[in-house]
């Protein structure tokens, strides 16, 4: 049997930079990947240009961002820190630059070239890149790993890291196989949810906006009537809910939020309801005797928008703007700064950017990644119940959980 000092399962973001860096401190290092290529899911990360990590300064700030389990990350963002992760990134070759929301991506090159960047590293330290190798099962003996299992093979190390990411794009190879291997070393796995991904609502008349992204407007969380959340940014109908920067961010803490659930959209977070109402009445004397409501209509939501709003308002869209009424300004005011949906669920792992829940930490180290169960065993990246918003955080988890992982303890 094949035996290497250390063997990492998956070559996503987490098993690349593990394999890095325990082949640069001498290591006899081997991935092994189900896929014919490594990094397929790295490849897609910023729409291709990779936001590799986030340049907020405030590790409080920074490590909030995970919510409750945030904290695990302390230790290992103080031994590899989003700061060392851009000189690590010069390091092998990739220049950085910081854009809206401090998200880092490389200056040029894309995911593609950070890809490259981790694959020339793994040639320069020899890393053995098994592609094509499914890993089935572990086989533990004594409270250690003892042996792999792959598809066509069996392999034994002294050290193995389960870098096999979680559900999300199962497409790209991340199909929850991890869990099962953690699961095989006797750790446990926290509920798993798919995380940043659009959200369905009970309307369908969703679709009639489909496609139609806004800019600048606030949804506001209600649940059992009551407000409990907001965020503010871009948001995008769909043929069954809604998407965008600002419900995928939310989305990831739905599962939390028990009972009825609505987002609340305001069209026009800016204005007050007055100084909506003043603005409304504005344009209809503008064009009084010459537009009808649905011109009134698109003089104050986006084209696409205004099919939807014409069949939430109660106004006929050929009424004439003159005969419109104070009560229908006053109603047509407040659904432009309220249109309520109910919340109906989140769509797949499919659609899912990453997993919310994985590997339980209170079974791993968080200044080693070792498990505390399985002597010879370590964890990182996805894999891990670790998960923030869009903006960088998600690589991040891996550059530092692969580093110190990749470390010889
Ligand atoms: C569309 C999209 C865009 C994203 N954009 C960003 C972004 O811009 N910034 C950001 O911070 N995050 C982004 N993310 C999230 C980020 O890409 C992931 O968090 C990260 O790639 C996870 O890395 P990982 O190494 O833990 O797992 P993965 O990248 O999923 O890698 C796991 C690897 O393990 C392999 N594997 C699985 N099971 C086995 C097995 N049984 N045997 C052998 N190999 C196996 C898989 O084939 C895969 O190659 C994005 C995600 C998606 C889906």
């Amino acid at each position: 049997m094949e035996k290497f000092d250390t063997l990492i399962i998956g070559g996503g973001a987490a098993g690349l930079m593990a394999a890095v860096k325990a082949a640069s401190l001498g290591q006899n290092v081997a991935i092994a990947e189900k896929n014919y290529s490594v990094g397929e899911k790295l490849l897609l990360s910023g729409k291709g240009r990779c936001n590799f990590t986030n340049a907020e300064s405030d590790m409080n700030v920074f490590i909030s961002k995970y919510g409750d389990n945030g904290k695990f990350l302390y230790s290992a963002f103080s031994k590899f820190s989003p700061s060392d992760t851009v000189k690590f990134f010069r390091w092998i070759g990739v220049e950085s630059v910081e854009e809206r929301g401090k998200r880092i991506f490389p200056v040029s090159g894309g995911s593609q070239r950070v890809l490259d960047a981790f694959i020339m590293q793994c040639k320069k330290f020899n890393v053995k890149i098994m592609r094509n190798t499914e890993v089935k099962a572990f086989k533990v003996k004594n409270s250690r790993v003892d042996y792999i299992i792959t598809d066509n093979n069996e392999y034994c190390a002294d050290k193995y890291i389960i870098a096999t990411g979680g559900k999300s794009h199962p497409k790209t190879g991340s199909t929850g196989d991890g869990y099962r291997f953690a699961e095989q070393c006797g750790h446990s796995i926290t509920k798993l949810y798919p995380a940043l991904v659009p959200v369905k609502t009970k309307e369908t008349w969703v679709k009639l906006a489909s496609g139609c992204n806004l800019r600048n407007v606030r949804l506001n969380v209600i649940l059992n009537g009551k407000k409990i959340d907001e965020r503010f940014g871009e948001m995008e109908f769909t043929n069954f809910g809604v998407s965008g920067a600002i419900v995928m961010d939310l989305s990831s803490h739905i599962p939390d939020w028990e009972g009825d659930l609505e987002f609340s959209l305001d069209l026009k977070p800016t204005l007050t309801n007055e100084i909506l109402i003043d603005r409304i009445k504005r344009e209809i004397n503008k064009h009084s005797g010459r537009k009808k409501f649905s011109g009134l209509v698109r003089t104050l939501v986006p084209g696409d928008l205004v099919k939807l709003i014409l069949e939430l308002s109660d106004i006929p869209e050929d009424k004439p703007v003159e005969y419109i009424s104070n009560d229908e300004i006053q109603e047509f005011a407040a659904l432009l700064k309220d249109i309520r949906m109910g919340v109906n669920g989140l769509w797949s792992f499919n659609n899912a950017v990453v997993t919310r829940g994985g590997v339980n930490l209170k079974e791993v180290d968080p200044s080693t990644m070792k498990s505390k169960l399985c002597d010879n065993l370590y964890f990182a990246g996805e894999v891990l119940d670790l998960n923030g918003p869009s903006g960088g955080f998600n690589l991040q988890v891996c550059w530092s959980t692969g580093y110190i992982a990749g470390s010889v303890n």
